[in-house]
């Protein structure tokens, strides 16, 4: 491991020229789990989130909130706090990971080891996310706090908005105009990254969010803070030759994506037919959840017309050339190639009956030797095409001293080492072809030589500011998997409209203002299982549910065949209101099934109560009596006295921001308008709320 630790980065050129290497042992790599896991059946509900946070350091004499960049320090801190804890403490769960992320200043954390299915191991995921936090605040600076936010209001922004100060002028790996070198985390493969995606590109990434028009915001919008006759690197002139537009806020590289926090959830199925069909079932909710989650209104400085991180991610290691994004016919090029690596899934993957082909309605670019490769092996056509479109695109960053490697017990070509975290994750190695396509939903194979399944990773959401909302979204995500697979539920709609609705749900309101594709009958045979309100088993048959289980059975073909109506008939536009609380007799809403699905399990009173103050929290931002962040933020900024009306986020008004924010955290300030009034700062206590 040492040597690997100081490993030796490829040059861009010779990065290109490895790159068929990679993808072919990536695939062999990819078959020998295939071969030996596919029938790997009978794995427990095993889960896990991952938050990220952004270390804010607060300077209470010039007014100011500034990003840290002690992620490395930090982190080596909590290592050896969690390695001491766990000399004294048995319970694996309960001790924190700590890994790093793209930003030095941020973390991520996760639980120490994965939750089960029991209903308690379900309601202790808020206490865990708090014991993270509350760890990380103790190891930090007085004047440091960890913040739960998506995007900072105020990176790249003119003016000090890290600490320390490092100017931006000596950004050789991303050569922005904005953002310093040392904003990215110092591990090699970061800058490595970051240089190779521009490098690929052939000029920086260029995002442009439109600008929110405020009373007072100039018409036309032309940004003058951007520094648009700098000629330090040659990319320099790119914002004014077009790349920067009018009325939009412009962002030039890696970090504006990369640097925003969210919340993933992972989920362990019981075979590799049930994850297939978990990850088709969540892929129409990853919009839905995006708009709800909204948390991400304000943009290096300037108040902008979107909530949502997601097209900013995506811009931000967007690596396609010229020919492959259609400006130029393709001569060097292999593919046009209509998203950027960072998007929404393309493709339904299950073999479930009811995956008509028509929901693969969006053209698929592949790359067709791997294609016939994996079916000549015996894969079926919807895995090889999912594998085979991963595989359009080249590996980032290839370290010379791991080009060649054993295929059986690697997997590092086809996705990232298995001991990533060694060292508090210092010692990150490669991360391949897998792990650099980054969508709404991720398919996890099992890593060689563990005792890990078949797995799916949530993605889409943005992080909450509190744990107590961030575990309401993680129960609600993991109680309506489990209703997914229990009741097979049928949210298939074509792609084309999952990706009109993951564009919808970016913009001002969206959760509110918005209206979204949906399909209308989700239940098998339209029976659609009904909670009694009072927890009495659907099937009055069958005892309840200790705990969520894991196996179900596939849903059976009717003896009718295949129903064949026009796809464009199953589905309506809904309001996110009508998706989560139900709509007429026939569609229970989300929260709905998910109640229905706690009629099967034996939960005491008191967890039953926990649960509902869980997802009140859903129920009222999906009806809208409760502000999503992205608006509360929003609402905060434009009170703000000293605001201008301008769309402009100050030093002064963003250190106001941040404060309010830790104090809602901690429960001493109140917000009724974001918050159910039972939120006090501490775990919600389910004792004290009826369901
Ligand atoms: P990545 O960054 O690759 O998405 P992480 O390792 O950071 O993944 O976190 C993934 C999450 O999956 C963690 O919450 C972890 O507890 C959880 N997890 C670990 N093992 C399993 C498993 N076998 N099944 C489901 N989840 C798991
Ligand atoms: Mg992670
Ligand atoms: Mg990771
Ligand atoms: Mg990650
Ligand atoms: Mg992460
Ligand atoms: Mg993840």
């Amino acid at each position: 491991m040492g040597l690997l630790s100081a490993g030796t980065p490829l040059s861009w050129d010779d990065t290109k020229q490895v790159a068929n290497h990679i993808r072919s042992h990536g695939i062999t790599q990819f078959l020998h789990i295939w071969d030996r896991l596919k029938d790997k059946n009978g794995d427990e509900l095993l889960w896990g989130d991952e938050i990220e946070y952004m270390v804010v350091a607060l300077d209470n004499e010039t007014k100011n909130a500034k990003l840290s960049l002690r992620q490395t320090e930090i982190l080596i801190k909590l290592r050896s706090i969690v390695d001491n804890l766990s000399s004294e403490t048995k319970d694996a769960i309960t001790l924190p990971t700590f890994h790093p992320e793209y930003g030095r200043y941020m973390l991520e954390s996760t639980p120490g080891s994965p939750f089960t299915g029991s209903i308690s191991d379900l309601l202790a995921v808020e206490k865990n996310m708090r014991y993270r936090r509350t760890l990380a605040r103790k190891h930090l600076k007085p004047n440091e706090i960890p913040l739960t936010l998506t995007s900072f209001p105020r990176l790249g922004s003119p003016g000090q908005f890290t600490e320390p100060y490092y100017n931006p002028c000596d950004a050789v790996s991303s050569h922005s105009l904005f953002l310093p070198e040392q904003i990215t985390n110092p591990h090699v493969r970061f800058p490595t990254l970051t240089a190779n995606i521009r490098r690929r590109r052939g000029s920086k990434v260029a995002i442009n969010l439109p600008i929110f028009f405020d009373e007072e915001t100039p018409r036309p919008f032309i940004d003058p803070s951007i520094p648009w006759d700098r000629s330090i690197y040659s990319e320099d002139p790119e914002a004014k030759n077009g790349a920067a537009l009018p009325d939009h806020i412009y962002m030039d590289a890696m970090g504006f994506g990369m640097g925003c926090c969210c919340l993933q959830l992972t989920y362990q199925a019981c075979n590799v037919n049930d994850a297939r069909r978990l990850y088709d079932g969540l892929i129409p909710i990853g919009p839905i959840m995006l708009a709800l989650t909204a948390g991400s209104p304000i943009w290096r400085g300037y108040i902008s017309d979107v909530d949502c991180r997601w097209n900013v991610v995506a811009g931000s290691v967007d690596d396609r050339t010229e020919e492959e994004r259609g400006f130029k016919p393709l001569e060097h090029d292999r593919f046009r190639i209509p998203k950027s690596r960072y998007d929404s899934v393309d493709l339904y993957i299950s073999e479930d009956w009811r995956n008509r082909p028509e929901y693969n309605d969006q053209p698929i670019v592949i790359d067709h030797c791997i294609y016939s490769r994996l079916r000549q092996h015996g894969l079926d056509d919807l895995l090889s095409k999912h594998i085979a479109h991963l595989f359009i695109r080249d590996p980032l960053v290839v370290f010379s001293e791991i080009i060649n490697q054993n295929d059986k017990e690697s997997n590092d070509h086809f996705e990232v080492l298995a001991q990533s975290s060694v060292n508090c994750g210092l010692l990150i190695i490669g991360q391949n072809i897998q792990s650099t396509n980054w969508q709404t939903l991720r398919f996890k194979p099992p890593p060689p030589n563990s005792p890990i399944g078949w797995r799916v990773e949530f993605r889409s959401m943005e992080v909450q500011m509190t744990d107590y909302e961030n575990a309401a979204y993680a129960v609600f995500i993991t109680l309506l998997s489990r209703a997914i697979l229990s009741f097979n539920l049928n949210f298939y709609m074509p792609i084309s409209k999952v990706d009109e609705n993951m564009s919808r749900a970016q913009g001002r309101g969206a959760s509110q203002s918005e209206k979204f594709y949906f399909r209308k009958e989700v239940c098998p045979g339209g029976n659609t299982p009904k909670s009694s309100g009072s927890s009495s088993p659907v099937d009055g048959s069958r005892p309840k549910d200790r705990k969520m289980r894991n196996c179900f059975p596939p849903p059976e073909m009717p003896q009718n065949g295949m129903p064949k109506g026009p796809v464009e008939e199953e589905y309506e536009e809904m309001t996110i209101n009508e998706i989560m609380n139900g709509k007429g007799e026939s569609y229970p809403g989300l929260l709905g099934l998910i109640w229905a699905y706690i009629d099967t399990l034996d939960v005491s009173p008191q967890e039953l109560s926990k649960i509902h103050s869980y997802l009140d929290l859903i129920r009222r931002r999906a009806n809208g009596s409760l502000l999503t962040p992205a608006t509360w933020i929003r609402n905060f900024v434009r009170a703000h006295p000293a605001y201008a009306h301008d769309s402009v986020v100050t030093q002064e008004m963003n250190y106001d921001l941040i404060v309010a924010i830790d104090e809602i955290e901690r429960g001493v300030r109140s917000v009724p308008d974001l918050l159910p009034e039972y939120y006090t700062g501490g775990e919600v206590d389910g004792g004290s709320i009826s369901p």
